[in-house]
């Protein structure tokens, strides 16, 4: 984390889970548990059926709420889908774009995730875009290829005073739900090396404002450690928001001096 250049972030993600009565149990239980929270923007994204309601259950609070996912176009044949501007309207801030799981079930590719980054930006809600590698990439040692490529195609077109609001998730897809983490260095050299895509594709000033996310089971007992590191400014957080008290532990240890 470096909160002097750039915000620290804290998203959970809630994937196809929590109903409406089991969100609002979890609002009761978080809003008491935020009043520490000082340092650290927090954002909950909810499945899109409860976005109207969890807005309501968390207004006058620290937590923005998010959508996982948009549709490109703004409007039209799009049977199942929702756009920026329907999102906006009830109270989105962010949306997850390009997340693993909708590029493996939902075929997302870097040409959709781009144009949804473009639609988001066009309404004013602030992208969530995740790039990571498989194990199989890792283990042939191309991760810094791959990544570097995912992060240039989101970005492309991306005019530099809109890059501030986008927020870069790097989630390597062996660690999602799995229960393995990246180690600290493995999560540091990614998220260093996201910085330096952005910087080479803008500049110094724009890559250092931007907030890296990391995102692969964290939790409660190795959140601190890895956001301690200077280029990890936040964490997408699956399994581990699902509980207020634990999705609280996390903020908590992004809000430590
Ligand atoms: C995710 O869904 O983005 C994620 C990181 O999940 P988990 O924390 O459960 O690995």
């Amino acid at each position: 984390m470096n909160r002097r250049y750039r915000k620290t972030v804290i998203a959970g993600n809630w994937k196809m889970n929590l109903t409406l009565t089991e969100t609002q149990t979890f609002a009761e239980e978080l809003r008491p548990l935020l009043s520490r929270s000082k340092w650290c923007d927090v954002v909950l994204c909810v499945p899109a059926i409860n976005i109207p309601n969890a807005v309501r259950l968390f207004k006058n609070t620290r937590v923005a709420i998010a959508a996982q996912n948009v549709h490109y176009e703004d409007h039209g044949a799009f049977t199942g889908e929702l756009s920026a501007r329907m999102l906006r309207e009830q109270g989105v801030k962010y949306v997850i774009i390009g997340h693993s799981e909708r590029r493996q079930y939902y075929n997302e590719t870097d040409f959709t995730v781009n144009r949804k980054v473009h639609a988001a930006l066009a309404e004013g809600i602030n992208p969530i875009v995740c790039v990571g590698e498989s194990l199989e990439q890792r283990e042939l040692g191309v991760t810094l290829e791959h990544i570097t490529y995912q992060v240039k195609a989101a970005l492309s077109g991306v005019p530099a005073e809109k890059v501030r609001k986008i927020i870069l998730a790097y989630e390597p897809i062996w660690a999602i739900g799995t229960g393995k983490t990246a180690t600290t260095q493995q999560a540091e050299e990614v998220c260093q090396a996201i910085r330096t895509v952005v910087r080479k594709l803008y500049d110094a000033r724009i890559a250092r404002a931007v907030t890296i996310q990391y995102g692969g089971s964290m939790n409660t007992k190795n959140a601190a450690e890895l956001l301690a590191q200077p280029d990890v400014d936040g964490g997408l957080i699956g399994g581990a928001s699902l509980k207020a008290a634990d999705f609280a532990e996390i903020i908590n240890a992004a809000n430590q001096e």
